[in-house]
């Protein structure tokens, strides 16, 4: 089994078999992002990938979760990744869920038929990073998708029956835009309705865009009470039945969990308590 670059999957994915289908991330550019930076991207072969499975399938054959990595496994044209879903459907009988990353732009240039068939293979779950739903941020970032993107990739995912949990993150915007961040973030989770919505909290990582950005004063990181301010001003604006909402991330200066919208004044409650005792995570405890 070999693995390529630094790996990332999602916390949840602990238990899955990790599988690279790609190497690294195709889009690459979010100013704020650290991750696949050393490593050009790449689409693998088939015969190699299965060769990998083949390997763990000797030893391991029990997966019941497969997490098909790296950063955007749906930019694979619709006919290899069925391949890939059809091998593992046939050889490895216990897997109950695949799932992926997905960008909302890999969504959207897929028609929902082919979506379709990419469900009933057996992928059922994606994780997209939506970050924030300000369109100004969104460009800042370069993250190269609006919130009209989001709208039609959640609706697509919906049409299909996709499990979608969300990432977003507080503090993107910085000390200026930290207002706009929250509502508009807000207003796109109550548009989309995630079955899971996970809360990041920024970090400034140094070998990225927006380090520099801050190092010339172009950027300004809130501080941890400001950032939850800015959590606070988003959980009373959100309104998303059912999504599970976790908080609970390494990078976060408080850990939070339940489900909106029945759990958002014990949400804003549990802040509100951080905040008067200021008893933030201390920063050596942090991680992203
Ligand atoms: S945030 Fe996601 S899409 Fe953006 S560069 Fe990083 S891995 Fe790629």
């Amino acid at each position: 089994m070999n693995y390529y670059g630094n790996v990332f999957r999602p916390p949840s994915e602990a238990r899955s078999l990790i599988i690279q289908a790609t190497i690294g991330c195709a889009h690459n550019d979010c100013t704020f992002c650290y991750m696949y930076k050393d490593e050009p991207f790449i689409i693998r072969k088939y015969e190699d990938i299965v060769k990998d499975l083949e390997e763990i399938r000797e030893y391991f054959p029990r997966f019941e979760r497969i997490f098909i990595a790296d950063g955007d496994a749906l930019v694979l044209k619709t006919e290899d990744l069925l391949k890939l879903l059809k091998y593992i459907k046939d050889n490895f009988p216990n897997v109950k869920r695949v799932s992926s990353y997905a960008t909302a732009g890999d969504i959207n240039r897929k028609s929902v038929e082919e979506l379709q068939k990419l469900y009933d293979m057996g992928l059922e779950m994606l994780y997209i990073g939506f970050e924030s739903g300000d369109d100004e941020i969104l460009r800042d970032i370069k993250k190269g998708l609006t919130y009209q993107d989001y709208l039609d990739a959640m609706e697509k995912c919906r049409e299909v029956g996709f499990e979608t949990s969300i990432t977003i993150i507080v503090g993107l915007g910085g000390t200026e835009k930290w207002r706009q961040n929250a509502l508009n973030t807000a207003k796109l989770i109550s548009e989309t309705k995630p079955d899971y919505v996970s809360y990041l909290t920024m970090r400034l990582y140094q070998n990225t865009p927006l380090y520099r950005d801050y190092e010339e004063g172009k950027f300004q990181m809130p501080s941890a009470e400001e950032l939850l301010v800015e959590m606070r001003l988003f959980l009373e604006n959100v309104d998303s039945e059912g999504s599970v909402f976790r908080s609970n991330h390494a990078s976060n200066y408080v850990s939070l969990g339940g489900t909106l919208n029945k759990d958002r004044e014990m949400l804003i409650a549990q802040i509100d308590d951080v905040l008067k005792k200021k008893n933030f995570k201390p920063e050596v405890l942090r991680g992203f």
